[in-house]
């Protein structure tokens, strides 16, 4: 039988029922920039990052799914603009000093702003006032470098079993908590071991001892950009999910 197809940017790709646009084009090697999706878990379509245009109307391609004959435009100059001004907020919106961050060369968000070609911040920060949480043994949390993805959210209730973390707040005033009455990492049960401290896309929560092991030119993204490690790591991890 013939596969079912969707259309990305002019390339006819297959799919199987039940994927999303994301699934499909990660299947077929097509990177789709994206920061709160990862395959472990239930698409989240946050971070808006990843929309595309189908049939017309914008779309978030980890949410959506994928249906025979869909029309899908995502690396046009109009979306990658809007991608390029999304990180740019989510950079004015936090505290992120890339030179200084443990993460700096293995932060997802940093490698995005050089994919969509950011060469600076263009908006005015906000510069909050924003807490580091160093009183785990093993784990820190510094929310200045927080963008909302709520990976850790997921982590630490559907994998962990710990509910560690969560979201307080609506719109602009959204930001993470620590679910303990202190607020303190220290009083809950997060372990260096625990998905939740590993998922961060950005050094916001940072296994404590771990940093700087690789200096300037063999850190992750200094070796292949974020589309080559997205597409390897996504394929690998959907191969692992069905194999
Ligand atoms: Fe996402 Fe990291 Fe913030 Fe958790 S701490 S919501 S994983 S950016």
């Amino acid at each position: 039988m013939k596969p079912k197809t969707i259309n990305i940017d002019g390339q006819d790709i297959p799919f199987t029922p039940g994927q999303t646009i994301m699934e499909a084009a990660t299947a077929a090697d097509i990177y789709i920039p994206h920061l709160c999706h990862n395959p472990d878990f239930k698409p989240h379509g946050s971070c808006k990052l990843c929309t595309v245009q189908v049939n017309g109307r914008s779309c978030s391609a980890c949410t959506m799914p994928a249906a025979e004959g869909q029309q899908i435009l995502s690396n046009t100059r109009e979306l990658n603009d809007a991608r390029r001004s999304l990180t740019q907020m989510l950079f004015v919106e936090g505290n992120h000093f890339c030179p200084g961050c443990e993460k700096s060369g293995d932060c997802q968000l940093q490698a995005v702003g050089y994919y969509v070609g950011m060469l600076g911040t263009h908006f005015p920060h906000f510069f909050p006032s924003r807490n580091v949480d160093a009183s785990h043994p093993d784990v820190m949390l510094d929310l200045d470098r927080c963008i909302l993805c709520e990976l850790c959210v997921r982590a630490s209730r559907d994998v962990d079993g710990k509910q560690v973390f969560g979201i307080a707040g609506r719109g602009m005033q959204s930001h993470l908590v620590v679910n303990a009455d202190s607020g303190r990492l220290a009083d809950t049960a997060i372990a260096a071991t625990d998905k939740a401290a590993h998922v961060c896309p950005v050094g916001a929560i940072l296994v404590k001892r771990t940093a700087w092991r690789h200096p300037i030119g063999e850190r992750l993204y200094d070796r292949e950009s974020i589309a080559e490690v997205a597409l390897e790591q996504d394929q690998a991890e959907a191969g692992g999910r069905h194999g």
